[in-house]
């Protein structure tokens, strides 16, 4: 089964969680199951408040025929 894969640039991130809402709307997942999670962290390393963002993804995504 032919997969996908995705490269994402975590400098543009802006943990919006688009990525998440549409893994959990694409496999219908049950409510409190989310497979494609975005997770967030302070920094404080350049700026106060800095805040780095990571999404983290399965990576298990199969083209489905139309
Ligand atoms: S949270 Fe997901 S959809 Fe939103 S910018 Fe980051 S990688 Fe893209």
């Amino acid at each position: 089964m032919t997969r996908l894969g995705m490269v994402i640039d975590l400098k543009k991130c802006t943990g919006c969680y688009a990525c998440s809402i549409a893994c959990k709307a694409a496999n219908n997942t049950p409510p409190g199951v989310t497979w494609a999670r975005v997770l967030k962290k302070e920094t404080g390393e350049d700026a106060p408040g800095e805040r780095v963002t990571l999404p983290v993804l399965r990576m298990h995504c199969a083209i489905r025929p139309a």
